[in-house]
């Protein structure tokens, strides 16, 4: 079974008794889930997988300590100081994953997450869409972006026009079923994963308790289109590319 690297993976609050840390080794183990970057709502889930599993679990921080952080977060002088006080303890691969709105590129908080990531060499994981992407790449140069759901709607020619323009810009492919509807790989993404095999990566998004069932069944979908792909495109997308952004451990 070809490894994965999980890109998205969250492990909130309402997770910690209803899947614990040796049931989501569990989960990986039959998904064929070699590591997984993980972050929590609030962080200290991110932190409970990480003390079970070190070698597995990338930790990235996100800038919400509660779900009411998610529309505000970006100008909360208080997540400033939450994410500067969690970022010393130098465990983070990355900030994220947040959402933003194109108006917000340049909120406090935001510059500040920018300003982090260049000092710590960190991420950014961001679930925004196209136009907040692009703007993101472009007021921000010198960090790189793992974009979470190739922007959830946006097309193959669009990731691959964007792919071309910013090389700090990395896609993760978690809940883009359209990527090979039926379990058929669609042509256009297959052209833009041949072009850009090392700016691609795989992932589940376990954003309620619930989707902690899917882990296994979505990844073995995940394998099926990998498979219609070259084998080393197909290997640089599962895993490659993942231990490239972060590192192996
Ligand atoms: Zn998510």
């Amino acid at each position: 079974m070809l490894p994965v690297f999980d890109a998205h993976i969250h492990y909130s609050q309402p997770d910690w008794e209803a899947v614990p840390p040796a049931r989501v080794l569990a989960i990986f183990d039959q998904a064929g889930v070699r590591r997984a970057l993980v972050s929590s709502t609030p962080d200290d889930g991110t932190l409970k997988l990480y003390e079970a599993a070190p070698q597995r679990i990338v930790p990235v921080l996100r800038p919400y300590r509660s779900r009411e952080d998610m529309a505000n977060w970006h100008s909360d002088p208080a997540v400033q100081t939450y994410l500067e006080t969690r970022l010393t303890r130098g465990l983070y691969k990355g900030i994220g994953e947040f959402h933003l709105a194109a108006t917000h590129v340049e909120a406090p908080v935001v510059q500040r997450c920018a300003e982090l990531a260049v000092q710590h060499g960190l991420f950014l994981h961001a679930h925004v869409d196209d136009v907040t992407v692009e703007k993101l790449l472009q007021r921000y140069p010198q960090v790189r972006i793992l974009w979470a759901h190739a922007g959830m709607s946006a097309s193959a020619a669009v990731v691959g026009q964007l792919l071309e323009r910013f090389s700090p810009l990395w896609v993760e492919l978690s809940l883009r079923t359209d990527v090979a509807p039926g379990g058929t790989l669609d042509p256009a993404w297959q052209a833009v994963f041949v072009r850009y095999p090392d700016r691609f990566l795989v992932g589940t998004d376990t954003w309620v308790t619930s989707r902690w069932d899917q882990v296994v069944t979505g990844m073995h979908f995940v394998r099926g289109w990998l498979g219609q792909l070259p084998r080393d495109v197909a290997e640089q997308i599962a895993y490659r590319n993942g231990e490239r952004l972060l590192g192996s451990p």
